[in-house]
């Protein structure tokens, strides 16, 4: 069977699968990026180079315009209507370029956004936990976050603190005693001085190529195929699943063009990019009768960045990072949402200068339409799109964090952007639970296309492994031997 991306979806399938017994093949479009101390895979987030940029990308991030040499880089900018939605590519997927913030919903909230029948015990007791044991959570120590390198992460507590909000240590995917090496002068800083913002270069990031994927290669059963971009997918005569892929070089060029046949299919390419090819596919009759939601129920999570400038804040000449702590004012279901510092590259303004990062829970939707001129699905997404809870809730409670005598850009205001793409393929509507796709035998989406438009104001990589998880679970039992 073919499971398309490797990321938290795709590392979760291709490993339970693989335990099962299925052969799996994952098709990748990115590259491998193997890291280690002292390592220079990733590249310098002070001085970006063309590692960092997908070269289907829309020529700009984050409406600063890019001029690189075409590769295949970490990052797709997908421009759409008042939306640029940020998609990782890569063997990890997402996890090679997030900060690692894993943060699982509270039950009042998740029961409040998602389908109750998920069974929110059961996820807490037996997925939640099983995620956080393969990514090895742990919050950053007090020794490092009490030298010199964390004072902004100190300042952000203080002030939550005085701003009467509740504060707390966010677990995070990372061996810390490499931050703590690094402060000993032992490896090349990655996470101390901040540079880690765009791959963590000195290892100890349990990112799901180190975890997932390693597991499901070691089994014998799964291989991953690098550089392998999945075009078109059709449903043949048959019932089975016809998949186009481009081989590529380095820089995109297509090396060989491939047709593969399989009898079973998971989507795992992510929220954008699973429902662009799955809204192309029904538009052009590649696949037919695909559910009438399918690209609908999109949705941001809500996400904001800040730049946080106190003309009297001494942060220091470096922040170190990724992430340390957060605010997560999660009491009223219906108005969640977290607010956390992420550290700043080292910049001459870092000193006064840090990064503030907010989401939460939205009832605003977009959609993906097929856009005939272009060949492809674009995205669609609401002029005023998560104003609610952004105007009432989580702008107003970074203010009072920051605090009167210190300015705040809000740089969605400018270039609306987010890193927590979710939705497209719904569960409930698009598919069940377990990411089957209504009335497409055979067919799967088992990644954040998956969830139903935001993530319970947390992060989404925790709750899309941990779905991810119970759904492999049960289709393990169930679909093994009969559709997978
Ligand atoms: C800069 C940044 C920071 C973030 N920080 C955090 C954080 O701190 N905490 C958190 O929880 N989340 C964070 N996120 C979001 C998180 O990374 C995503 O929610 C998560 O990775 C989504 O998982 P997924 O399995 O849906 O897809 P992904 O992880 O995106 O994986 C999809 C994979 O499919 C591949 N693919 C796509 N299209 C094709 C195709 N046509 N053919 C073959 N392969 C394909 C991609 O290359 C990719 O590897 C961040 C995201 C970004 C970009």
């Amino acid at each position: 069977m073919i499971v398309v991306g490797s990321g938290f979806g795709g590392g979760v399938a291709a490993l339970r699968l693989a335990q099962a017994g299925v052969r799996v093949v994952v098709l990748e479009r990115g590259r491998r990026w193997p890291t280690g101390p002292n390592a220079t895979t990733f590249p310098s987030a002070t001085d970006p180079d063309r590692r960092m940029l997908w070269y289907r990308s829309a020529a700009e991030i984050l409406g600063r315009p890019v001029r690189v040499d075409p590769y295949l880089g970490l990052v797709e900018s997908v421009v759409g209507e008042n939306m640029t939605a940020l998609c990782p590519a890569g063997v990890g997927g997402g996890s090679l370029v997030y900060q690692g913030m894993s943060l699982q919903p509270s039950r009042e909230v998740f029961n409040t956004h998602f389908p109750e029948q998920l069974d929110w015990d059961l996820m807490n007791r037996v997925h939640y936990r099983r995620v956080a044991s393969m990514l090895h959570l742990a919050t950053a120590p007090n020794a490092l976050i009490n030298s010199p390198n964390y004072r902004a992460a100190r300042c952000f507590a203080r002030q939550v603190r005085q701003a009467g909000l509740p504060l707390s240590k966010i677990p995070m995917p990372i061996d810390w005693n490499f931050a703590l090496a690094e402060l000993r002068g032992e490896m090349r800083p990655s996470y101390t001085t901040g540079e880690g913002a765009m791959g963590v270069n000195n290892g100890g990031k349990f990112s799901v190529d180190v975890t997932y994927i390693k597991a499901a290669e070691a089994t014998g059963k799964a291989a991953v195929w690098t550089q392998h971009n999945v075009t078109e997918v059709y449903r043949t005569p048959r019932g089975q699943w016809e998949l186009h892929v481009d081989r590529l070089d380095d820089t995109g060029r297509v090396l060989q063009k491939k047709i593969l046949t399989t009898r079973s299919l998971i989507m795992s390419a992510g929220s954008v990019n699973t429902t662009k090819v799955l809204v192309r596919a029904g538009a052009l009759g590649h696949i037919g009768e695909l559910p009438d939601e399918l690209g609908q129920g999109w949705g941001t999570n809500a996400d904001r960045i800040y730049n946080w400038t106190d003309p009297e804040a001494d942060f220091g000449p470096v922040q170190g990072g990724p992430v340390v702590y957060g605010s997560l004012n999660w009491s009223d279901p219906a108005s969640a949402f977290t607010v956390i510092q992420a550290s700043m590259p080292p910049t001459p303004a870092s000193s006064r200068s840090t990064m503030l990062v907010g989401y939460g829970v939205s009832a605003s939707r977009g959609r993906f339409t097929y856009d005939a001129s272009r060949d492809e699905a674009s995205l669609h997404w609401p002029a005023t799109g998560d104003s609610v809870i952004q105007n009432r809730y989580i702008g107003p409670a970074v203010r009072r964090i920051v605090g009167p005598r210190s300015t705040l850009v809000d740089t969605n205001r400018t270039v609306n952007s987010t890193w927590h793409s979710l939705g497209g393929a719904n569960m409930g509507t698009v598919c069940d639970l377990e990411g089957r796709v209504r009335g497409q035998r055979g067919l799967y989406v088992i990644d954040g296309a998956l969830l139903p438009g935001n993530c319970a104001a947390c992060n989404p990589s925790m709750t899309i492994a941990a779905v991810a998880e119970r759904a492999l679970d049960r289709l393990v039992a169930t679909d093994v031997g009969t559709t997978l």
